[in-house]
């Protein structure tokens, strides 16, 4: 039985009396909560969320690193450095990074290796934009995707990872994919790591991310193949927030 993960992705958001006030709400409210719980915050903010939530339920990671292990790669921060606060989770292949900076699927597969060589659970995020769904290329583009990832690492180390179908038209839009069109993919993604390694896909945990919210989550973290969310701007809302988590 897979436990669900509920993970927030501040994006770039927050101050350190902000963060304060979520971490402070968001620890007095973990009471019931059965699903791991997880923030991923801006790199400045590593060490805040360390000193809060060390020895509490709620773990926290980085929303994106280099696949570099150090050097010459000026404003960079390495997989060493995220590890040095024990970050459990980073996130990797973020839509936004692959349209707004332009991560390809092989630079994405060397950070989530370089993640997991580091100790650190990548949350690998895939998903098409509108125009591939309507071009009825969703699954292609999930696949290469992936694939990419097992190419370079291999399937065993999905073992060691969260997968986040993220759909593009659903992050940040208030639109939502309904809990069938989420559950499709899902399974899509499942079948396609189990056609390799049936015991790495029963255990691969799976995230639904895009517009999820208070009122949404159950009904799509009920789907057989959702293991919970990677949560946007419904994470910066400490009630909406923990409402998510008691979903999952
Ligand atoms: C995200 O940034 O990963 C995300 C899912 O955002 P939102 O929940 O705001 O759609």
């Amino acid at each position: 039985m897979r436990r669900k993960l509920v993970a927030g992705n501040w994006k770039m958001h927050g101050s350190l009396a902000e963060n304060e006030a979520l971490l402070s709400g968001l620890l007095a409210g973990m009471g019931g909560v059965k699903a791991g719980v997880a923030v991923c915050v801006p790199f400045p903010y590593l060490a805040q969320a360390q000193a809060r939530l060390t020895g509490s339920a709620v773990a926290w990671g980085a929303q994106n690193m280099s696949q570099q292990a150090r050097g010459a790669f000026t404003g960079e921060v390495s997989a060493s450095m995220l590890a040095d606060f024990a970050c459990a989770y980073v996130i990797v292949g973020h839509s936004e990074r692959r349209a707004l900076y332009g991560e390809s699927d092989e630079l994405v597969a060397e950070k989530y290796a370089a993640a997991q060589a580091a100790g650190m659970t990548p949350i690998l995020c895939l998903g098409e934009t509108l125009s591939e769904r309507e071009g009825c290329i969703t699954e292609a583009v999930v696949a290469r995707q992936l694939d990419a990832v097992i190419a370079k690492c291999g399937v065993a180390s999905l073992a060691r990872a969260v997968v986040a179908y993220e759909p593009v038209w659903a992050i940040g839009t208030g639109v939502t994919a309904s809990p069938n069109q989420a559950q499709v993919v899902h399974a899509f993604i499942r079948a396609r790591v189990r056609a390799l390694d049936a015991g790495v896909a029963a255990g691969l945990i799976i995230q639904y991310g895009g517009s999820v919210k208070a009122n949404n989550a159950a009904e799509l973290f009920g789907q057989p193949d959702i293991d919970g969310g990677l949560i946007g701007g419904a994470s910066l809302n400490v009630e909406e927030f923990l409402a998510i988590c008691r979903a999952g």
